[in-house]
């Protein structure tokens, strides 16, 4: 009896393993333009090269087991992998184009409610500064997220994750902050941290204790800079909840001085630095940033030529944030001159309840173009292969190459790759994929009824009723 019944499993193992590996396999044909093709990966795209988007027209792209396994033209499949490809789904990306979805890396979204009412005192002319003087801006989330179950944040921050994914987003990076105390910074992280672990979504985590000095400690600054070194980043180390630490080096925030102290802190648990520099003043957040060779230096309007020849030669990504210079009413970064001087630039959403409340890349590559000057190229690439160095991911995200993750999403029907940008309010994107299956996980219009048939067909049923 023992006999016959490990035969049968045996039977029904190899065809639920079967099942699996046929299910895991999908190929998306026809596609009008396959975006950011590379043979050979780079970890990132700097000066001239940015205007350069390299593209196949007619793909096809082939998915296997989450990853990108191969791609090129339609022709190249019809000659040579088409009959081998028994693919159990098949899209038709007729007229629409593809793109690796967006490595957003640097954003806020997890936080409590929202700040409407102070969108409304800034209409009326108070700036930002002077908000913060007010008791709102951070210290205002802060006293939300204070009074918010973590539960409840995690609900709220699952909405936008959400959002964020049918936007085309397929990485982000998340920030603490709106804690300022050792136990809502620790809520926070695990909220990051579920997220992590509950959507398909590629997560990035950092440790921004240092976003404001909280009002407990107004007028003590360096006293809260020592919480945050000895209570604050040994626990969250030892919880491991953090890739990254990030300090708010500006002014009115943190010194030169205060965000040494702690990128040093940070680095002695292997935690390297990502910074908030230079978007109030000319801080030496960008020389500090390069200094402790951080991975990003973020933000950046207020940036002129020592700040650019600090990031020339070093291993840190120029990040801007064109979203909340937008919404808050900055001068722009000096993006072309940084493009011009041969530095790569990626861009972010810097999605949070204050100044930037949209995680919507596809309305960030619009405001690189129309107020930053950079082409629809160099979009893609500043959203793309520079924005997932700017988190790590280079390995494995921001472009279409064999073995990377496949994230990805396809667009509506479109005239071409640049009315991406150009058409800054439409909702072009169709169909997401994150991590080889579409998201959410729903029927789309463009499946091909034929990849049903034939050789496409999904396997029998397991023998033997099982
Ligand atoms: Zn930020």
């Amino acid at each position: 009896m023992e006999i016959i019944t490990s035969f049968f499993n045996i039977c029904y193992l190899r065809q639920i393993f079967l099942r699996l590996y046929t299910y895991m396999r999908l190929l998306v044909k026809n596609i009008k333009g396959l975006i950011q093709t590379e043979e050979k990966p780079r970890n990132k795209v700097c000066g001239k090269d940015m205007s350069v988007i390299p593209i196949i027209s007619d793909a096809y792209l082939l998915i296997e087991n989450g990853l990108i396994s191969d791609f090129g033209t339609m022709e190249e499949l019809k000659k040579g992998p088409e009959k081998s490809i028994k693919a159990h789904e098949a899209l038709d990306a007729s007229g629409r184009f593809v793109f690796p979805s967006f490595c957003d890396s640097h954003t806020h979204l997890v936080y409590a409610g929202s700040r409407e009412i102070e969108f409304t005192d800034k209409i009326r002319g108070l700036s930002y500064e002077e908000i913060a003087k007010r008791g709102g801006g951070i210290l205002n989330s802060a006293k939300k997220l204070h009074d918010t179950s973590e539960d409840d944040l995690f609900e709220q921050s699952a909405a936008r994750i959400n959002e964020i994914i049918s936007q085309g987003t397929g990485a982000v990076e998340i920030k603490s902050g709106y804690g300022l105390n050792l136990d809502d910074e620790l809520k926070m992280l695990r909220v990051i941290k579920r997220i992590k672990d509950n959507f398909p979504i590629e997560v990035r985590s950092t440790f921004l204790g240092a976003h404001a000095v909280p009002a407990d400690y107004k007028g003590r600054r360096e006293k809260y800079v020592d919480v945050v070194i000895n209570e604050m980043i040994p626990v969250v180390a030892a919880e491991e909840l953090a890739d990254y630490i990030d300090v708010f080096c500006d002014k009115g925030f943190f010194t030169m001085e205060d965000t040494e102290r702690i990128l040093m802190a940070g680095m002695k648990y292997g935690l390297r630095a990502k910074i908030h520099a230079n978007e109030l003043d000319y801080s030496g957040g960008v020389q500090t940033g390069t200094k402790y060779n951080a991975l990003s230096v973020d933000h950046l309007e207020r940036s002129g030529d020592k700040e650019i020849e600090s990031l020339l030669g070093s291993e840190t990504m120029p990040t801007l944030l064109p979203g909340s210079a937008f919404f808050l009413g900055l001068p722009d970064p000096p993006a072309r001159r940084m493009i011009d001087a041969g530095l790569p630039v990626a861009m972010a959403s810097d999605y949070n309840p204050g100044s930037s409340p949209s995680g919507n890349m596809k309305l960030v590559m619009s405001l690189g173009c129309i107020r930053l000057k950079m082409l629809p190229e160099e979009v893609i690439n500043a959203v793309t292969i520079n924005s997932a160095y700017a988190m790590g991911l280079s390995d494995t995200h921001g472009s279409i190459a064999r073995g990377k993750v496949a994230n990805v999403f396809i667009t509506k029907e479109i005239p071409s790759y640049e009315f991406m940008p150009y058409a800054f309010g439409s909702d072009l994107i169709e169909t997401v994929i994150l991590k080889g299956e579409e998201y959410p996980p729903t029927p789309s219009s463009l499946r091909s009824e034929q990849a049903l048939k034939g050789e496409d067909k999904p396997p029998n049923p397991p023998e033997g009723g099982l």
